[in-house]
């Protein structure tokens, strides 16, 4: 599904991924942690499109084409979704129409006709109970006046209404409580499926023992330090980021 190799990449002549190496196979579900300032939300967003980084090595391939030859609208197109760490407001544009838009952006990508009113509004009744959210809620301006967990779960309702083939979760369980982290796992594990593949962004092993990732990769430095199985999320929170560093420095010495 993913491959990233040496991937290097700068903000403002600051390097910030140092050669990232990762491989994400189809059908699995690989988590992203790492100490502040890692690089994790930039390769989020690189993944997604967002240009605001330069490029300077390396190659990501998605699905046999090369990622970064296509603009945002078209990894949208090609079914990438990146959820936000920090979901932006825009109050007047209505969040069901913002989907039903990029819903029928996506089939006339396809070559599809636009989806009917009627099918539209049945998915969106049915998902918006999926993740705990009201009609009300879901009719609102996208996130407007939206507390942090509820912002965190209309990005759950936007992936499952688009349906992804990659899914990147950025720190989507920040910030939640107890019975909203399990809704959004819930909506992760939802799409679980052997043609799909997530990446999760977080820093917190309790997303982890609700929704088990295939692999753990911890990133510092902007490069991916040490890869595991989900075991790897209790080596880390019992020994933190620090005690990774001095065994990798040993290893290598
Ligand atoms: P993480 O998500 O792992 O906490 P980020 O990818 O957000 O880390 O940031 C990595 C580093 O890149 C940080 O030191 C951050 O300050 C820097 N950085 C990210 N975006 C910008 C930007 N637009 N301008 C300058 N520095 C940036
Ligand atoms: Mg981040």
């Amino acid at each position: 599904m993913l491959d990233i190799k040496n991937l290097h990449a700068e903000v403002e002549g600051q390097p910030i991924l140092n050669g990232v190496d990762l491989h994400i196979p189809t059908g699995e579900v690989h988590a992203i942690m790492g100490p502040n300032g890692s690089g994790k939300s930039t390769l989020a967003n690189i993944l997604a499109g967002r240009d605001d980084y330069e490029i300077t090595a390396g190659s990501v391939d998605y699905d046999s084409q090369s990622l970064l030859d296509l603009d945002a609208e078209q990894r949208a197109c090609e079914g990438v979704f990146l959820g936000f760490q920090y979901p932006v407001e825009i109050p007047g544009v209505s969040n069901l129409y913002l989907l039903r838009a990029a819903v029928n952006a996506r089939r006339a990508y396809r070559g599809e006709d636009e989806i009917d009113a009627m099918d539209f509004m049945k998915q969106v009744q049915s998902t918006v109970g999926d993740v705990g959210m009201s009609m009300e809620m879901a009719k609102r301006g996208v996130n407007e006046g939206f507390s942090g967990g509820e912002k965190k779960r209309n990005e759950i309702f936007q992936m499952l209404m688009l349906e992804p083939k990659l899914s990147i979760l950025d720190e989507t369980d920040s910030g939640l409580d107890i019975d909203a982290l399990k809704t959004v796992a819930n909506g992760i594990n939802q799409l679980r499926s052997p043609e799909r593949s997530t990446i999760l962004v977080t820093h917190y092993k309790r997303l982890l023992e609700h929704v088990i990732p295939d692999r753990i990769h911890v990133l510092a430095g902007g490069q991916v330090v040490r890869s595991g199985g989900p075991e790897l999320a209790d080596h880390l929170e019992a020994h933190g980021y620090a005690a990774l560093e001095t065994e990798t420095a040993s290893a290598a010495s």
